[in-house]
């Protein structure tokens, strides 16, 4: 029921965090991962260390929030693999700065890479996953469903994010494609790390409001996203479903 052999799976931001948590869970299961990433070398370096664990791993250099890049992602996945069973929109980026502060540039650099870039990757899978059927797998948050000062456009882009998954999963059930978003907890990784290096106090407000009174590791999100990528899953769609220690409904 949880087995992934023969599949391939296209794990967006998968070089790193929470993205290679879930890539390391869906190889682990037997699928064929994809990372995509910008950065070439740290894709490599992830790729190497999977396929040295016994894993099947490829990456390619791509920018979500770029259409044509996008458009030669897919190609690339089909020319190479010959099918697409699992998109995973991992990718994201915050930039921590009230809503009067923030540039309309810095608005739409989250907005492109968080949502935008989903909607692109969905667009361009499409006609590969429902050549058999498939799994689209979205990454919201906590700010999916609370507010932050902090965090208008990355709250903004996450919770556009639960909306496009039921979108998405209403329009693609009769292709038998299930659209389902994870949203991850206070999870360790380089992009919360920077926000405790600049939060004073952030790290014990975390452990005190989530009852399982410790940070979720990137392997957290393991089972999870085999969950929602296999036939286990195959009537469960356009979910949001926590993955936080308990933190939202504490
Ligand atoms: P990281 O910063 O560790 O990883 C983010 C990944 O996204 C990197 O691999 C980066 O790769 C990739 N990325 C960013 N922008 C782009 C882009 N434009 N195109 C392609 N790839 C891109 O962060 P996390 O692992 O923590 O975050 C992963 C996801 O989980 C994000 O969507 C984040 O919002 C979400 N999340 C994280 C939480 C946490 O507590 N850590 C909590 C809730 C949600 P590269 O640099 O190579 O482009």
């Amino acid at each position: 029921m949880f087995d992934l052999t023969g599949k391939v799976a296209l794990v967006t931001g998968g070089n790193g965090g929470i993205g290679l948590g879930m890539a390391r869970a869906l190889a682990q299961a037997g699928a064929t991962v994809v990372l995509a990433g910008r950065d070439a070398a740290k894709s490599e370096a992830a790729v190497q260390a999977l396929v040295a664990e016994g894993l099947r791993a490829d990456a390619i250099e791509a920018d979500v929030s770029d259409e044509a890049q996008v458009g030669r992602l897919f190609n690339t996945v089909e020319q190479r693999h010959g099918a697409l069973h699992v998109l995973v929109n991992n990718a994201g980026i915050t930039v921590r700065k009230q809503v009067q502060d923030l540039s309309l540039g810095e608005w739409h650099q989250v907005m492109d890479a968080n949502l935008t870039g989903a909607f692109l990757c969905c667009r361009a899978a499409h006609p590969l996953l429902r050549r058999q059927g498939g799994k689209v797998i979205n990454v919201g948050s906590m700010m999916s469903l609370f507010g932050a000062p902090y965090a208008a456009a990355y709250g903004a882009s996450k919770g556009g994010i639960v909306q496009f998954t039921r979108a998405i999963a209403t329009g693609w059930a009769p292709d038998l494609i299930q659209c389902n978003a994870i949203l991850p907890g206070w999870i360790d990784t380089a992009l919360t790390r920077g926000a405790r290096e600049q939060v004073p106090g952030l790290n014990e407000r975390v452990l005190a409001r989530t009852p399982a009174a410790r940070w979720g590791r990137p392997q957290d999100l393991g089972g999870i996203a085999v969950f929602l990528a296999s036939a286990a899953s195959d009537f469960v769609t356009g979910t949001a479903i926590p993955v936080d220690g308990g933190y939202s409904i504490a």
